[in-house]
Parts: structure tokens; C-alpha cells; sequence
């Protein structure tokens, strides 16, 4: 079940061994020679590093417990938002200064978030609930600008948009089709949501997921037969099964992403 999350669970827990190295020598230099207001400065930041540390100890804790039981556990849930948002970015970092392939930890973050996800019982109503696609499903030739209106695409099917506008349609819930972040953003403060379900690669589905969190969102990575950000597609299987996640009585998803 941890295969692929068990990385930059594993990356997490290195770092905060090492915070925890850092934490008590700064500890151990405060009470071992130097002035009084070094000292007190030095345990100040000690003592700040060690919260930090135990809250991010807890966050992990928290992740695997939550998965492994599949429910959610309130008096972790803080300890969970401060390893989501705070600790797994600065892991995407390290990741990055030891060669570990970005493209993989962000799967791996994506992984754990939609597991975490899945663990929620929500019961919505489909109104509450948004697609968010990228502008890249939208076949580069068409004319039709449908960023501000997804009703504007005029259903030809040459590229997903049209299967999309139909499912939600089908299903009931909201659609848009969004440039990057700060547009995906500004929807979902318009909207308000209660849930969203996110096609986006790794790296903006990792930075998205992070931002809206603690809104529960399941991310499914978009497919790129012709490269990155152009005539790009999606498992519209996936889509419409974490859709239903969501809805009253609908399966949990297995492994979204
Ligand atoms: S399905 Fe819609 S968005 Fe896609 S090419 Fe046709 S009109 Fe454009």
C-alpha cells in the first residue's frame, strides 16, 4: 500500500532526523560556553525547531495512520496540515539537491494526498463539487475560448473539453477549464466548492493540491502523447470515478493519480 508514498514519507522523516541533530546541538552549544543572550537565543530556536519537529513527527504519523485505517483521525488532523504544507515542500527541495527525479516525489506527494482524501466520507451535492481540467485538453487549433465559459466549446469532439462538458453535465457538477494556478485559484474562491477533483500534471497538481489544502481534492495526472502542455488528455474513467467519490454512495477510489 506504501510503495509509492512510502518516498518522500521516507525523505520527511530523514529531514526531520536531521532537524532533530541540528535542534540538540544548538541546544547543547547553548548551555556549553557561550554568553547568556546566545544561550538564550540558541534555546529559543532550539526549542522552536523541536515543536516544529514533534508537530511534523505527529504529521507523519498521522499520514500513515489515517491510511492505514482508512479514517480520518481529528486530533492529528493539525499536525497532517502542517506536514502537507509546510514540511512536503521543503521535501520537494531536498528531493531536488539529491538528484531524487521531482516528477516522482510529486507523484508520491499526489499519492498520499489522494489517499488521504479517500479516507473522508463525503456525501455531496454534485453542485458542490468541481472539475478543475487544464487549458491543454483543449485542442491547440481551436478557436473557441473556453477559459472564461466552458460553454463556449462548441462539442465537436476533437478534443476531450467536449467529454468532460458531458460527464459534468451527466453528473451534475461544476466544470472549468483553467490557464494554471491563479485562474484555479480564483474559480475555486468563486465557486466554493466543498470538493474538487483536479487534471493537472505533477508539478501543478502538486503545488495545487498544497493550496487548497485542507479542501479535500483528488488530482488525476493528465497523459502527454504529444509533450508537455499541448493536445494533452486524460483517463476520463478516473475522472468520473473520483467525481463520484465525492457523491452520495459512490466507491472510493483506488490509486487516482
Ligand atoms: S471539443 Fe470544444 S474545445 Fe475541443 S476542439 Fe471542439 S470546440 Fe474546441
Amino acid at each position: 500500500m506504501f510503495a509509492r508514498k512510502r518516498l518522500i514519507l521516507g525523505i520527511a522523516l530523514s529531514f526531520l532526523v536531521v532537524l532533530t541533530a541540528v535542534a540538540v546541538g544548538l541546544w547543547h552549544v547553548s548551555f556549553h560556553g557561550l554568553d547568556d543572550l546566545t544561550r538564550l537565543l540558541l534555546f529559543g530556536l532550539g526549542l522552536f525547531f523541536l515543536l516544529f519537529i514533534a508537530m511534523a513527527f505527529l504529521g507523519v504519523l498521522g499520514v500513515v495512520l489515517i491510511i492505514l485505517w482508512q479514517r480520518p483521525i481529528p486530533f492529528l488532523e493539525r499536525p497532517v496540515n502542517i506536514l502537507i504544507t509546510r514540511l512536503l515542500p521543503l521535501v520537494m527541495y531536498l528531493g531536488r539537491v539529491f538528484h531524487i527525479a521531482k516528477e516522482k516525489l510529486e507523484r508520491s506527494f499526489i499519492e498520499i494526498n489522494n489517499s488521504l482524501v479517500k479516507t473522508r466520507s463525503l456525501a455531496l451535492d454534485p453542485n458542490r463539487i468541481l472539475i478543475l481540467a487544464p487549458h491543454c485538453l483543449q485542442y491547440s487549433g481551436c478557436q473557441y475560448k473556453i477559459t472564461a465559459n466552458v460553454n463556449n466549446c462548441h462539442l465537436c469532439g476533437r478534443c476531450q473539453v467536449k467529454d468532460l462538458i458531458l460527464m459534468a453535465r451527466e453528473l451534475g457538477v461544476n466544470l472549468a477549464v483553467v490557464t494554471g494556478g491563479t485562474l484555479a485559484r480564483k474559480k475555486v474562491k468563486k465557486l466554493r466548492p466543498r470538493a474538487v477533483v483536479a487534471v493537472a500534471c505533477e508539478r501543478d497538481l502538486s503545488s495545487g493540491l498544497q493550496d487548497v489544502y485542507p479542501l479535500p481534492a483528488i488530482g488525476v495526472l493528465n497523459e502527454r502523447p504529444n509533450g508537455p502542455c499541448v493536445d494533452t488528455c486524460v483517463d476520463l474513467a478516473r475522472v468520473r470515478q473520483a467525481v463520484e467519490s465525492f457523491l452520495a454512495g459512490g466507491p472510493k477510489p483506488e490509486g487516482v493519480a
